[in-house]
């Protein structure tokens, strides 16, 4: 059995053969996959495959890119469809600094609310981060505050390409590591960094349709591919696949709370 934590199934890429790619999903053992936010509709997209689906799990958040013109009126519809019960977590929040540095202020200021958001509905949080390490968890570690009791707090820093050294501290401030196809790129070092992280504080990730791992490098990416994810992690900690699957899959579940 098999999790993708992370699949944006709700988007048009996935528009004309959805059903067969939930199949092939199953196919390949993965029995849930969850589905992130970006805005507002998107929620709402995620709520109606939950509806035609079972083993679907939606979140509620807005995308620190899309927070650039976001409002606050957003942010409470969001807020508001947290109380859905197929809503099982705050995301994707966090902040991106990789494409437009201008509005960086107003990511914080979201992330922020995001995480305020989660610990006042006891939810879980995932974070996306795209070169901006220091300030996410700078930014999570103020607002949670730096209690040794972990007070609760759960959720997972996905598609995670860093240093040992952040993973580390992402392990420390209570929270798991998302690994994704990119632990299956040659060039992208990923996979020698992955082996420092204990294999239960990990969980599988797509980001469906994008980061497609290998063999599928390049190519619209979607949740069965997570095995690949899973039988690489199996290589690095010299564990069966068995086990990655076993291990990620019972973080999963505690993280997210789901059955
Ligand atoms: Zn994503």
């Amino acid at each position: 059995m098999l999790i993708d934590t992370h699949a944006h199934l709700y988007l048009d890429q996935f528009e004309d053969d959805l059903e067969a790619a939930i199949d092939r999903a199953r196919e390949a053992g993965v029995t849930r996959i969850l589905l992130p936010a970006i805005d507002v509709p998107s929620v709402h997209r995620a709520l109606e495959l939950c509806e035609r689906f079972d083993g679907l799990y939606a979140m509620a958040a807005l995308h620190p890119t899309e927070t650039k013109e976001a409002t606050s009126s957003d942010f409470d519809a969001v807020a508001a469809l947290c109380d859905d019960p197929h809503v099982v977590a705050v995301g994707e929040s966090g902040l991106d600094y990789y494409r437009d540095r201008s509005f960086d202020d107003r990511q914080q200021e979201f992330l922020r609310l995001h995480i305020r958001l989660a610990m006042d509905r006891k939810l879980p949080i995932v974070f996306h981060n795209r070169e901006a390490f220091s300030d996410l968890i700078r930014i999570v570690e103020e607002e949670w505050g730096n209690s040794k009791e972990m007070d609760g707090r759960r959720g997972v820093f996905h598609c995670f390409t860093g240093t040992p050294e952040e993973a580390a501290r992402i392990v420390q401030a209570g929270f798991v590591v998302g690994i994704g196809g990119i632990v299956t790129f040659r060039n992208a070092g990923l996979a020698e960094r992955v082996r420092s992280i204990p294999l239960d504080r990990i969980v599988l990730v797509t980001d469906a349709p994008w980061l497609a791992p290998m063999p599928y490098r390049g190519k619209r990416n979607e949740p069965a591919y997570v095995r690949f994810v899973a039988e690489r992690l199996a290589l690095e900690k010299e564990v069966s696949l068995e086990e990655v699957a076993g291990v990620t899959s019972r973080t999963a579940r505690e993280v997210f709370g789901i059955g």
